[in-house]
């Protein structure tokens, strides 16, 4: 509700200057317009389509049934964090000791924590673009200041020239998202090694968000960047979770891997803020790290093959320009032709979003809201049936443009 004309709000100047998600917003209005009897297909999701598997949502119920609803250790139960450990070993080489992991209410809490524990009022952030929007807003609430990195020139990617260019002395955190929102795009070992080197020349900490790490395609791999080496990993705060790799967004668990100090100073923040992440949700979360892969395996078989069709698809569409991604399940289309050669009235990203709601009952999240004009971001966490239908509204639409 809206403060009344000339009343004084009394919300923070702090939460008035943030900005509502913009993903979110848009996912909440398609499911109104469906709610009201629309035919309405929604690229606007930012979660898996499918259920959590049932092994995990098993043992969420055996962890009730088993009374594991008391507090548990701020950072979380340690079978879990030594699950986790085990994991990031086993999946990318990386050595952490249960310790070093803290347990939060998703992977959001986690970004949150490692941000509020690393830096000081006025350091700088790095935020390559397009960037996940809680990014920058993030950053900001806790004093900090975005500084955006732009892509390399046709790319979706930042290179050491541009990260180099960005730099000052008050750049404290690059934030890294490989596989990306809202791009797909995945960093190769090459490229993160080159992007490690100017992190190390110029002192840099590194923000490392992996959330979508196992949701890579074709022949790309995920690397951690802190993988590297032991003095990458001492700079870098591993961000990672359930919600994405076991369809887990609604139970809430994430968790930062992080340097010891650092690590402690993340557990102190949460024992202050908000305790343990929910017990029950830690055993499912506990299952999925330790049980059967077979669930993971086949909802990154059907991620990969629609990416596949929606590469095909937007590759198709004249005047649509598309970095193939190669991880997540978005694909970010550069569409500005079309925006350039609108004779609508549509004349960015968000103007063309409206539109495409508005005409064609479809709803893709502009790229403005990720820092790219120009862009639009598709998400193909829904039916197979529906990206089809979907796609082809998107092409007649921008054809009646
Ligand atoms: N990081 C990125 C890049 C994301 O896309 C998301 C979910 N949209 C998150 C973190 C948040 O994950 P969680 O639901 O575990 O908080």
């Amino acid at each position: 509700m809206k403060a009344a004309e000339g009343i004084k709000t009394r919300v923070s100047a702090r939460v008035q200057a943030l900005k509502p998600s913009e993903t979110l917003a848009l996912a909440a209005r398609a499911r109104e317009l469906k709610a009201q009897g629309h035919s309405v297909i929604s690229f606007a999701a930012g979660e898996p389509d499918f259920d959590t598997p049932d092994d995990v949502r098993e043992a969420g119920i055996a962890a009730i049934r088993a009374g594991h609803t008391r507090y548990t250790a701020v950072s979380g139960v340690p079978e879990l964090r030594q699950s986790i450990s085990e994991n990031l070993k086993r999946e990318n080489g990386l050595e952490y000791k249960p310790s070093q992991i803290v347990v939060s209410n998703g992977a959001k809490h986690a970004i949150w924590n490692a941000f509020l524990t690393l830096l000081e009022p006025g350091d700088e952030v790095l935020v390559p673009v397009p960037y996940w929007v809680t990014f920058p807003e993030l950053a900001r609430f806790v004093g900090g200041t975005p500084v955006f990195v732009p892509a390399r020139p046709g790319s979706v990617k930042i290179g050491p020239q541009e990260l180099t260019r960005a730099i000052t002395k008050r750049s404290k955190v690059l934030v890294l998202n490989s596989p990306n929102n809202p791009s797909g795009a995945v960093y190769s070992r090459e490229e993160l090694l080159a992007i490690g080197e100017v992190v190390r020349r110029h002192d840099l900490h590194v923000l490392s968000d992996e959330i979508y790490e196992q949701l890579v395609f074709g022949n790309a791999r995920h690397v951690s960047i802190a993988s590297l080496d032991p003095e990458l990993q001492d700079r870098t705060i591993v961000i990672g979770g359930v919600s994405k790799t076991w369809a887990m967004t609604g139970w809430r668990i994430g968790f930062s891997a992080a340097p010891p100090d650092l690590a402690e100073g993340i557990e102190r923040l949460q024992s202050q803020s908000t305790s343990n992440p929910s017990s029950v949700s830690q055993h499912a979360a506990l299952r999925a790290f330790t049980g059967p892969r077979d669930s993971v395996r086949s909802m990154r078989e059907c991620f990969s093959r629609r990416r596949d069709f929606v590469v095909k698809r937007l590759s198709a569409m004249k005047g649509v320009r598309l970095v193939p991604p190669e991880g997540a399940f978005y694909a970010f289309p550069d569409v500005s032709e079309r925006i350039a050669k609108a004779r609508n009235g549509v004349r960015d990203s968000a103007g063309l979003s409206n539109y495409l709601i508005d005409e064609a009952k479809i709803v893709c999240v502009p790229g403005s809201a990720f820092g790219m004009e120009g862009h639009l971001r598709i998400s193909y966490a829904i039916g197979d049936g529906e990206i089809e239908e979907g796609l082809n509204r998107l092409e007649s639409a921008l054809d009646r443009m």
